[in-house]
């Protein structure tokens, strides 16, 4: 390598929970070898190919950590809750030493027993003045973000010297009295404390919030409580763009992956509303603004939720049809390609429509670019990819093949 060659820009697609298992009425092939797929067949006839454990062999993963491991970080080492990736995904982005949580409004009777756990699917424009009526509230020492998120959705951060996300959930997520939040260790006190201290302060504020009173006249259940659940702290992290040198974005319509896309130092960008993000969702519009950013950005990763839809919802035939569709925009990239651009198909995890929820079954994957070797796999799926060159590798693994293919790897030795 004489250092001459140019470095080529990487799309990552990922098609969130695509892989499977047999599905007997198939005649035991998978969703995704019954369909009809010719344009992601093409990259897999034109590419390398292979099949992917995203975390280890057998392990489940969520998709948060399952992204986090293909953007090449250790998920065991970077991943401390869900709570931040929820955050981070209503564009509340924290930093090193806070801790943020998930958190429902909800609706308990003067007992503190919870009636509703989402009171009444409460939504905008209600929660906007219920949040903003809770930046007013004041802690000592320790300093409270509420963010909205969609419907009864939101999200907290506290921040402060000393805290931990070693704490257990308020939300009780029952119609029982809401629970207590404890430490589960000894870093955790101080967090405990203020959780209790929050929830407690913010229900005062809400119970007689005129938007409550309103809702009760209507006879509505009052969003009178706002319960957190699922504590984790900002994790400590090279931002992606700087660890690869890659100016990097996403697109994606699902809040989470936004998130932890966010927190990794992607830029995340804005996509048509009809990309929905379900199963209903304007893939080619999606992959437009991808292949558009790529005039911009040297990295784009692109989610596409549907397939995992279909999966935990145990759709077989949503998920042929849902994947079918993806094939046109496959069909679209196709015709699209620029010379330099090294592709990535894969999925961040299976859900198996027999499981209806993700399971640890490795997934398919191509890695097409004008330059990459073409192997004997002639079709997209999780059986001909464990044919092709790539053999089985690791999440982790998959970073440093697309940087290694788009010339971008740094030799190791002389
Ligand atoms: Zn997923
Ligand atoms: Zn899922």
């Amino acid at each position: 390598m004489t250092g001459m060659a140019h470095k080529g820009r990487v799309l990552m697609i990922i098609m969130d929970g695509l892989g499977d298992r047999a599905v007997p009425e198939f005649s035991y092939r998978t969703p995704l070898q019954k369909a009809r797929t010719p344009n992601m067949d093409w990259f897999a006839q034109n590419g390398s190919s292979g099949i992917m454990d995203v975390i280890s062999p057998g392990i489940r993963p969520g998709s948060d950590t399952a992204h986090l491991a293909l953007l090449g970080y250790d998920p065991y080492e970077v991943y401390a809750g869900r709570g931040p990736f929820e955050a981070a995904g209503i564009g509340l982005i924290g930093r090193k030493g806070d801790v943020a949580f998930r958190c429902n409004f909800a609706t308990v009777d003067d007992d503190l027993v919870v009636t509703d756990r989402r009171a009444g699917r409460v939504k905008e424009p209600d929660t906007i003045e219920l949040v903003e009526a809770l930046q007013s509230l004041k802690m000592d020492g320790i300093e409270v973000i509420v963010g909205l998120g969609t419907e009864h959705r939101a999200a907290l951060i506290l921040r402060g010297e000393g805290l931990s996300s070693d704490v257990t959930d308020v939300d009780p997520h029952d119609h029982v009295r809401i629970w207590e939040c404890k430490a589960t260790s000894e870093k955790g006190e101080r967090t405990a404390d203020a959780v209790n201290e929050f929830v407690a302060a913010a229900h005062r504020i809400l119970r007689d919030h005129p938007i409550n009173v309103a809702r009760k006249s209507k006879g509505l259940p009052p969003a009178n409580i706002l319960l957190p659940r699922g504590a984790g702290s900002f994790p400590d992290i090279i931002p992606f763009p700087e660890k690869t040198d890659m100016r990097s974005a996403c697109v994606a319509g699902v809040g989470m992956i936004k998130g932890i896309c966010g927190i990794c130092g992607l830029d995340v960008l804005e996509i048509p509303a009809c990309c929905t993000g379900g199963t209903g969702t304007d893939m080619i519009a999606k992959a437009k603004v991808a292949l558009e950013a790529l005039d911009e950005y040297d990295f784009v990763l692109m989610n596409i939720k549907a397939p995992d839809l279909s999966g935990h919802d145990s759709l077989a035939d949503q998920k042929v049809e849902v994947i079918e569709k993806m094939d046109e925009m496959f069909a679209y990239i196709r015709e699209r390609l620029p010379d330099d651009l090294v592709v990535a198909m894969t999925a961040d995890h299976s859900t198996p429509v027999s499981v209806g929820d993700h399971s640890g079954d490795p997934v398919p994957l191509t890695i097409y670019s004008r330059h990459m070797v073409r192997d004997s796999c002639k079709a997209y799926n999780e059986a001909d990819c464990g044919e092709g060159r790539l053999g089985r590798i690791r999440g982790k693994d998959l970073l440093p093949i697309v940087m290694d293919m788009a010339n971008r790897s740094e030799k190791y030795g002389a």
